[in-house]
C-alpha cells in the first residue's frame, strides 16, 4: 500500500472540467514531483488531496483511509499538510508567531520546541529574523518560512505548490536543498512545480500532467532522459538528475 493512493479523479470547476481521472501513488519516504505547464491541473490535484476541492468522482486515499471530501482541517490532522503556491503565510505577524501557528498541529509542547529548533537549523537566517512583520520578509525568505512552518506541523505527508515560484536561482537551490533534507529526515513530499529539471533531480519518481490527465510516469531519471521531456520542460540542453547536490540519497 502506497501512503497516498489517487485514482481516477475528476474536479470540476463548475462546467470547467479540470482533473479528468488521474490517477497517482506516492510511496511512504519518497518525493514524488507533478510538472506540466500552466493550466495542467497541478494545483487542482493538489487541493483536491487537501480537501479545499471535492473531486465529482474517484478516490483519495491515505495510509489506506479515504479522504476525499473530508474537511481540509481533518485531513490536516491526519498529517497531510499543505504549503499553497503563495505561500499562505500571515504578513501582519511575525516570523516567530507564523511559526507558532504551524505548531498548532504539533502533538505537544515538547515535540513543538524540538520542531522549531529543527526548522531555525535548516533554516537559519529565520532564526534572525524571529521579530520581524512576515510582510517585510523578501520572497525566498518568505518561502523558507512557509516551509518552516509546514516542517514544524511534522507532516507524514507535505504538499509543495510551486515553492521556487519567483525566486531568484540561488535562493531556489537552496530551498531544493533543504527539501531534500527534509525528506532524508523521513518526510514524505508531493511536489508541484514549472521547474522541472530542479524537481526531475529531487524527486525519486514524477507525473507529468497535461490538460487534467497523466501524460507519463516514471522513475525521475528515466523522465529527465526522455527525449520528449527535454523538449517540451527541460529546454534545448536536456538535463541529468545526478549533477544535482539536491539528489535524494
Ligand atoms: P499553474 O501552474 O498555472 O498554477 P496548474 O497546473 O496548477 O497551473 P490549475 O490551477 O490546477 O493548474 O488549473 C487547472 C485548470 O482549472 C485551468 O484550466 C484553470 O483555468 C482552471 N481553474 C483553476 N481554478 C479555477 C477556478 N477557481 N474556477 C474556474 N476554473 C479554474
Amino acid at each position: 500500500m502506497s501512503l497516498l493512493e489517487v485514482e481516477d479523479l475528476s474536479v470540476w470547476y463548475g462546467p470547467v472540467q479540470a482533473l479528468r481521472g488521474i490517477s497517482l501513488l506516492v510511496d511512504d519516504g519518497q518525493v514524488v514531483a507533478l510538472i506540466g505547464s500552466n493550466g495542467a491541473g497541478k494545483s487542482t490535484t493538489l487541493r483536491t488531496i487537501s480537501g479545499l476541492l471535492k473531486p465529482k468522482s474517484g478516490s483519495v486515499r491515505f495510509e489506506g483511509r479515504s479522504i476525499a471530501g473530508r474537511a481540509p482541517h481533518s485531513i490536516s490532522r491526519m498529517g497531510v499538510v499543505q504549503v499553497p503556491e503563495g505561500r499562505g503565510i500571515f504578513d501582519n505577524l511575525t516570523v516567530e508567531e507564523n511559526l507558532v501557528l504551524g505548531g498548532f498541529l504539533a502533538r505537544n509542547t515538547a515535540s513543538l520546541k524540538k520542531g522549531r529548533d529543527q526548522a531555525l537549523a535548516l533554516f537559519p537566517i529565520l532564526a534572525q529574523r524571529l521579530k520581524q512583520p512576515s510582510g517585510t520578509l523578501s520572497g525566498g525568505e518568505q518561502q523558507m518560512l512557509a516551509l518552516a512552518r509546514a516542517f514544524i506541523a511534522r507532516p507524514r505527508l507535505l504538499l509543495l505548490d510551486e515553492p521556487s515560484l519567483g525566486l531568484a536561482p540561488r535562493i531556489v537551490q537552496d530551498i531544493f536543498r533543504v527539501l531534500a533534507e527534509i525528506n532524508r529526515e523521513g518526510t514524505t513530499i508531493l511536489l508541484v512545480e514549472q521547474n522541472a529539471r530542479l524537481s526531475l533531480r529531487l524527486a525519486h519518481r514524477a507525473y507529468v500532467l497535461e490538460i487534467g490527465s497523466i501524460q507519463m510516469q516514471g522513475p525521475s531519471r528515466e523522465l529527465a532522459a526522455s527525449d520528449a521531456i527535454a523538449k517540451a520542460y527541460l529546454g534545448a540542453s536536456g538535463g541529468s538528475p545526478s549533477e544535482s547536490s539536491a539528489s535524494p540519497d
